[in-house]
Formats: structure tokens, C-alpha cells, sequence
């Protein structure tokens, strides 16, 4: 598809962010460029809409920019999942490992019921670490995940082999 050249070099690299070593995919380039942003949601709806999908789970923070979108233009609800203690009411977690230590995401009980079909969005995968606890905590409640989307993917990092059997779509691959 053509748009998607667009839509790779609207996403600037910073080199050692947050730390040295890391060459950061930052996305809020893309966010500037209107065609690349819209271009971005536009292929992510053709692909989910008249699917089936009830929910947008969106992860905390950069799911939070793109799910939206997606959610209202197919007729789906979204759903925030978040980082510990963010959530005001009763929530269900699930945990999962980084570098050093582990770290969290949150759901609010009742946000979503069993039999419903959930697409996560996130803007990024690394190692995968992320969107398989994501998967885990909507699987525990007996949500279907039809697919997690992503805008871009590290390939080195096989953060797709944590994903087991369940489909990962992204628009563009980086280094
Ligand atoms: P993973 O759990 O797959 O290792 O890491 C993915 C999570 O970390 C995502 O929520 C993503 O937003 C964030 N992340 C890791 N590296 C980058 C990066 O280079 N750029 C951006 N935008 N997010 C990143």
C-alpha cells in the first residue's frame, strides 16, 4: 500500500532515549503529519471493520492515541488498559516480566463480558512482553482476542513468538 512509506517516515528515531543504547520509534511525529495520521487509522478500520469487534483495548499510553480512533470508526467500544494503580474502580491485573523486574496492566472489571470480541491496540511491539499479558488478562474473562494491532514492529526482538498463536498485524517494521 503506498500510503504506508508515508506513514514510516513520519516516525522520527531518537537515538539513547530513555537510555543509552535505545533507539527510540517516537510516534508523535507522525501525530503532526495529518495525512500520515489519518492515512494510520484509515488502514487499521479497513481491516477490523464488519468484523465482529465489540472492543478496542487500547494499552497505556500510546494505545490510548490510536484505539480511539479505530473504536468509534468501526462501532466498538474502548477499553483503556492501564498501568498499576491508574484505575478508580475494581480492576483484574496481570503481570509481566522487563528487563529488570516486572511491571503491570489493569482492566476494570466489568468493562467487558465474556463472549465479546476484542481487538488491542498498542503503537509499538518490542520483546512482547506487553501485548501478551494483554491478551492473558481479556482471555480471563472470557473475551475472544481477534488480533493485536500494532503501528510498528521491532523484528529482532521476536516479540511476535510471545504472541503464540494469536495474530499480530503492524504497518511498518524498524530496526
Ligand atoms: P514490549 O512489551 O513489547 O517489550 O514493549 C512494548 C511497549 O513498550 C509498548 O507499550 C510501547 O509503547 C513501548 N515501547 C518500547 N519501545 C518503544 C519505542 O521505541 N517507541 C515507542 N513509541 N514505544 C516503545
Amino acid at each position: 500500500d503506498p500510503r504506508l512509506a508515508g506513514i514510516a517516515a513520519s516516525i522520527r528515531v531518537i537515538p539513547d532515549f530513555p537510555k543509552a543504547g535505545i533507539m527510540f520509534q517516537d510516534i508523535t511525529t507522525l501525530l503532526l503529519d495529518v495525512k500520515a495520521f489519518r492515512d494510520t487509522i484509515d488502514l487499521f478500520v479497513d481491516r477490523y471493520k464488519d468484523k465482529g469487534i465489540s472492543v478496542v483495548a487500547g494499552i497505556e499510553a500510546r494505545g490510548f492515541i490510536f484505539g480511539p480512533p479505530i473504536a468509534l470508526a468501526i462501532g466498538a467500544k474502548f477499553v483503556p488498559l492501564r498501568k498499576p494503580k491508574k484505575l478508580p474502580g475494581e480492576v483484574i491485573s496481570e503481570e509481566y516480566s522487563l528487563e529488570y523486574g516486572t511491571d503491570k496492566i489493569e482492566m476494570h472489571v466489568g468493562a467487558v463480558e465474556a463472549g465479546e470480541r476484542a481487538l488491542i491496540v498498542d503503537d509499538l511491539i518490542a520483546t512482547g512482553g506487553t501485548l501478551n499479558a494483554a491478551i492473558r488478562l481479556l482471555e480471563r474473562v472470557g473475551v475472544e482476542v481477534y488480533e493485536c494491532a500494532c503501528l510498528m514492529e521491532l523484528p529482532e526482538l521476536k516479540g511476535r513468538e510471545r504472541l503464540g498463536d494469536k495474530p499480530l498485524f503492524v504497518l511498518v517494521q524498524s530496526s
